[in-house]
Order: C-alpha cells, then sequence, then structure tokens
C-alpha cells in the first residue's frame, strides 16, 4: 500500500471531513513547488488560497522567524513585547492609516471589523443601541464563525448553523443602486471584498469601489475592505481597492500577512475608528504575538519595495492574455480575474471544476475548483514565467483532451 493512499485512509478516518482535498499528500515544498510523499514534484497554482503569495520557504520570511523562534515567542499582550510596536507602526504606514488590530486568521480580523463597526456606530456616529445594521454583499466569504456564516448566501456554509446573528443587510455584488436602497440612518458599515475570491474570482464592474466609496463618505458608514485574499499584491497591487483609486476606512487582512508561516491577521484603520476600543473590550491570546509580529514586519518590508506588487501585474497580464485565448475554444466559458489570480469557467461537458482540477493533479499541476465549473488559479507571486507557461501548458493539454 503507498504511502499516499495510507495517509488519505488515515485522515478519513480520525480527522472531520470538513474539506475534500485532491488525493496528494505533500512532504516538502519551495517557491512555486511541493514535493508529495512519493517523490512526485507539482507546481502549486493556488498558494494557499494566496495565504502563500511570496512561496513556500521563502528564505526572508523563514529568516525572520528562525530569528524570532529563538527568541521569544509568546508574551500575550498582558506585557509589551519588542516586535509589537514596529509590526503595527509598518503596517500602519503601508495601508496609510493610524492603527493596527492584530489578530490571528481571517475570520477573527472580519468579527473584529464587525464589532469595530458595531461600537464606532454607537459610540460615534449615535446609532441606538442594538440597532447597528452591516451591508453586505451576495456571494460573500469573509470566514467561517457563527456571525459571519450569519450573513452567506451559501448554503453549504450556513444551512443547520442557526440560530443566526442579526444585524446584516444583503445586497447584490456590484449593484450600487441596491446598496444605496439597503443603506439607513442605522446602518454603521458596509463590508465587501473588492474582489470575490470564493465565489469565483468576480471582478466587480468598473466604477463599482469608487461608487462605494462615494455612497459611504456621503451617508456616513464605514466602507470596510475585506483584502485577505485580493490583498499584499495579489493582484498586481498592494490592495485591490487601489485598481480604482479607493482608499477604504478599514481594511481587513490576513492569509499573506502571516507569510505562509504564521497565522496573521488585521484590522487596519484610523484613530476616529480604531480607537473605539478602551482595554478589556476586545482581545486575543495569540494575536500580535512576537512570532507573528516578526514574520508580519517581514511581509510589509517585502512589500513596501513593490517588487512582488509588480510582478504579480506583469504575469497576471501574460496569465490573462494566455487565458483569454482559451474563451470561446470550447472548454472554457469564461475567464475572470486581475494579477496572479483567475477563475475560469469550464464548459459544461468538459468536466467539472474538479474533474479538470484532479487531471491537472495527474500533470502535476495543482488548483482547486470553486462553485462546481470553475477552477481557481492563485500561483505564488514568486513563480518564474517558465513555471507559469508550464502550468498553462498543462491546462491547455487537460481541456483539449
Ligand atoms: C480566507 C478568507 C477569509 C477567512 O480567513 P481564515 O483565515 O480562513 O479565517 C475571510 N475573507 C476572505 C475574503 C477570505 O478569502
Amino acid at each position: 500500500m503507498s504511502n499516499t493512499s495510507d495517509a488519505i485512509r488515515s485522515a478519513e478516518a480520525h480527522s472531520a471531513h470538513n474539506y475534500h482535498p485532491l488525493p496528494v499528500v505533500v512532504a516538502s515544498a519551495e517557491g512555486a513547488w511541493m514535493t508529495d510523499v512519493e517523490g512526485r514534484r507539482y507546481l502549486d497554482m493556488l498558494a494557499g488560497y494566496s495565504a502563500l503569495n511570496f512561496g513556500h520557504g521563502n528564505r526572508r520570511l523563514l529568516d525572520a522567524a528562525k530569528a524570532q523562534l529563538e527568541r521569544v515567542t509568546l508574551t500575550s499582550r498582558a506585557f509589551h513585547h519588542d516586535r509589537f510596536a514596529d509590526f503595527c507602526t509598518q503596517l500602519a504606514a503601508l495601508c496609510g492609516k493610524d492603527m493596527v488590530l492584530p489578530m490571528n486568521t481571517g475570520a477573527e480580523a472580519v468579527e473584529t471589523a464587525v464589532k469595530t463597526a458595531r461600537k464606532w456606530g454607537y459610540e460615534v456616529k449615535g446609532v441606538p443601541d442594538g440597532h447597528a445594521k452591516i451591508v453586505v454583499a451576495a456571494n460573500n466569504f469573509h470566514g467561517r464563525t457563527t456571525t459571519i456564516v450569519s450573513f452567506s448566501t451559501d448554503h453549504e456554509a450556513r444551512d443547520h448553523y442557526g440560530p443566526y446573528t442579526p444585524g446584516f443587510e444583503i445586497v447584490p455584488y456590484g449593484d450600487l443602486t441596491a446598496m444605496e436602497a439597503a443603506v439607513t440612518a442605522h446602518t454603521v458599515a458596509v463590508l465587501i471584498e473588492p474582489i470575490q475570491g470564493e465565489a469565483g474570482v468576480l471582478v466587480p464592474p468598473p466604477g463599482y469601489l469608487a461608487g462605494v466609496r462615494e455612497l459611504t463618505r456621503r451617508k456616513n458608514v464605514l466602507f470596510m475592505a475585506d483584502e485577505i485574499q485580493s490583498g499584499l499584491g495579489r493582484t498586481g497591487r498592494t490592495f485591490a481597492c487601489e485598481h480604482e483609486g479607493v482608499v477604504p476606512d478599514v481594511y481587513v487582512l490576513g492569509k499573506a500577512l502571516g507569510g505562509g508561516v504564521v497565522p496573521v491577521s488585521a484590522v487596519v484603520a484610523d484613530r476616529d475608528v480604531l480607537g473605539v476600543f478602551k482595554p478589556g473590550e476586545h482581545g486575543s491570546t495569540f494575536g500580535g504575538n512576537p512570532l507573528a509580529c516578526a514574520v508580519g514586519l517581514e511581509v510589509v518590508a517585502m512589500l513596501r519595495t513593490g517588487e512582488y506588487q509588480q510582478r504579480a501585474a506583469e504575469l497576471g497580464d501574460h496569465l490573462h492574455r494566455e487565458l483569454g485565448l482559451l474563451v470561446g475554444g470550447g472548454a472554457v466559458t469564461a475567464v475572470r480575474g486581475r494579477g496572479l489570480w483567475a477563475g475560469v469557467d469550464i464548459a459544461p461537458g468538459h468536466g467539472t471544476g474538479r474533474d479538470v482540477s484532479e487531471r491537472l493533479m495527474e500533470r502535476g499541476v495543482l488548483v482547486k475548483d470553486t462553485h462546481g465549473a470553475t477552477i481557481r488559479i492563485a500561483p505564488p507571486l514568486v513563480i518564474s514565467k517558465e513555471d507559469l507557461d508550464w502550468g498553462l501548458d498543462q491546462l491547455r493539454a487537460v481541456l483539449d483532451a
């Protein structure tokens, strides 16, 4: 019996089946490549859903983590530690904001943003206590907590987890008229993904983000951008909002902020927003720990040069040019995305997204399907052009078969 099937059988026997992984068992990885327990190599075209923007085993990030491992890894926020101020200062500067509230996972950062908006609504905007509303978009993905799935429109994510947290208004994504109609005097925030990742890499119509900015400013409502997947270089800019010259009130960050090494997330905003928190009113044992801050600080330093953003923009143009040629060829009905990020819709009769992912795996390329007919392509930003082209060759071969 192979190591692969043994490992998969044990995993299925002793872990909850809340995922349906491709049948590959990874043992090591470097850059854009992963090696399985049988020694087979795969090009990683998913990058941990954008948590691995800087690639596997990135030298700078590993060095930062190793140095910190030897010094101090956890203090709790009961005490100051000597990486905290730097991380918060540098991340705030990268975002052009005053303050950072560090957490660990993306969902925790979204929860923190929701709490921020409600508190701001009651204490600054003057909404009557208990009446705050947050406007969100249909087909959103913001994480898996009870409150977050309360405003999901995905039945798999939401069903049988009620009773649900109230206070959310769902409007169609990309529809400014519907959003304006949903905003009332009790609305404290609009929470959206600048590009909807999980939904299939849906790019909103031109002008949408700028319109949300204008609307939220006019109505005294916080614009909270969940840039957990779209941010930190993926789309060719530091933030996807930049493509429309938009600066939201609140950035929600995660995934690549931890460099694929540790979970690091954060809410970033100005003092008039994040200043609502006083001691004891919110927190996390692990949030802002020394190891997380050391890695996050290095991530911020790497993003400051703009080299990863430029790479994502250049390779992304190439990726979208190549993928665009597949549309209309029979096997692909549509391609969307920005930078090194694409959703590719597979035509009926050419297999499901899962089928295509499995056939790509057999050819040494790892991607992930979403919503049945779509595959999501999001390689590490450090991928070479040659490797990207090789991955595209495999996709063409799978679609031609
Ligand atoms: C992944 C993701 C989250 C949740 O992050 P976790 O770290 O998995 O909790 C939230 N929002 C968006 C847009 C994401 O892509």
